[in-house]
């Protein structure tokens, strides 16, 4: 019996925590709807999720296209899924917000894993800009969470900022490399291995295994000469092998991952991790609502367009003119 009194949106919220997929994939389309009634809406749904207690592990995953992102994903997913967890799929596609198209590609991909009832795969939103994206694929992971994902890897392109920005709401950071000859090591950007807690080479195998071995072996070393990170264990961040195809070495992978993971929880890292990215959040959503608010108000889009020149000309200070288009915003608030 449904209650008559509940709204479209606690119905739903309902049905993402029973686990529905359905629910939930009608509930990432909410939050990644750009309508301003559809936030509203989204923004009630997540407050009713909010608190469920429940908690995936966040697993960041970053690599070039063709290292093999997708074959990984798959093999380790359907391994996960074998084990009892439920795995969500999550997409960072910064490729879709400039030309709308997609690198990572929406069609056949991880057709294996998406035929697990305890698998979940969502494609990356088509946004006009990553820090919508950003939020959006926040938003996501927290419904497939309170959906009772214990698992959610979140997939991005190696390029650009996308990297930054899944780090920023993982708990764990996973690159993924090819192997490569000779002095290829600094083909990765520093700022990249920085945020990695675990570089895998993959494709060792065939031919290429022995490249493999020594440019794990590399980074292995490359990792060594870069600061520990507080609360991490000695040998983290580190760097292996693995063979997505023949699926060799992936749970070797996958029980490193758990090793960090457990070790942050126990001194507390993890918590305080998380507790440091929601801030952020809060702080970037008050941020953004206020520039929308901004955008939004013409009279004081008008007085922006008209100080500008003011400032440009040296015949007002840019402080004090900022201060005013603020004013002009408040009064218009109230
Ligand atoms: P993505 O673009 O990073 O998602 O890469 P894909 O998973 O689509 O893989 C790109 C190509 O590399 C495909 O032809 C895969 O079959 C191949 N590939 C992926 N993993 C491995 C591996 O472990 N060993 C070998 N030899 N090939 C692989």
């Amino acid at each position: 019996m449904t209650d008559p009194r509940l709204t479209d949106t606690d119905r739903l919220a309902q049905a993402v925590k029973t686990g529905d997929r359905r629910a939930l994939a009608r509930a990432i389309t909410l939050v990644e709807s750009a309508r301003r009634d559809h936030r509203g809406e989204a923004d009630a749904l997540l407050e009713a999720l909010a608190g469920s207690g429940k908690q995936a592990m966040r697993i960041g995953l970053s690599g070039t296209p063709g290292v093999g992102k997708s074959t990984f994903i798959e093999a380790l997913g359907c391994q996960l899924t074998d084990a009892g967890h439920k795995v969500a799929v999550l997409a960072v596609d910064p490729s879709s917000t400039r030309t709308g198209g997609s690198i990572l590609g929406d069609k056949t991909r991880m057709e294996r894993l998406s035929r697990q009832p305890n698998a979940f795969i969502r494609p990356s939103p088509s946004q006009t800009h990553l820090g919508g994206v950003a939020r959006r694929t926040r938003d996501a992971v927290a419904l497939c969470e309170a959906a009772g994902f214990d698992i959610v890897l979140i997939e991005t392109v190696g390029v650009g900022q996308s990297e930054t920005i899944v780090a920023e709401m993982s708990d764990l950071f996973v690159l993924l490399l090819a192997p490569a000859g000779g002095d290829e090591l600094q083909g990765v950007k520093r700022g990249i291995m920085e945020i990695a807690d675990l570089i895998l080479v993959n494709k060792a195998d065939g031919d290429l295994k022995s490249t493999a071995i020594r440019t794990a072996a590399d980074y292995a070393g490359a990792l060594r000469l870069m600061r520990k990170r507080e609360g991490d264990p000695e040998v983290f961040p580190k760097a292996m092998t693995v063979s997505a195809l023949d699926e060799t070495g992936l749970s070797e992978a996958w029980a490193e991952m758990q090793n960090l993971a457990e070790y942050r929880k126990k001194t507390g890292f993890w918590a305080l991790r998380r507790a440091e990215q929601a801030r952020g959040w809060f702080a970037d959503e008050v941020r953004q609502g206020l520039l929308r608010r901004l955008a939004e108000d013409p009279n004081a889009e008008a007085a922006m367009a008209r100080l500008a020149e003011d400032v440009a000309s040296g015949r007002r200070a840019p402080g004090s003119a900022a201060a005013d288009v603020l004013q002009q915003l408040d009064a218009d608030t109230d």
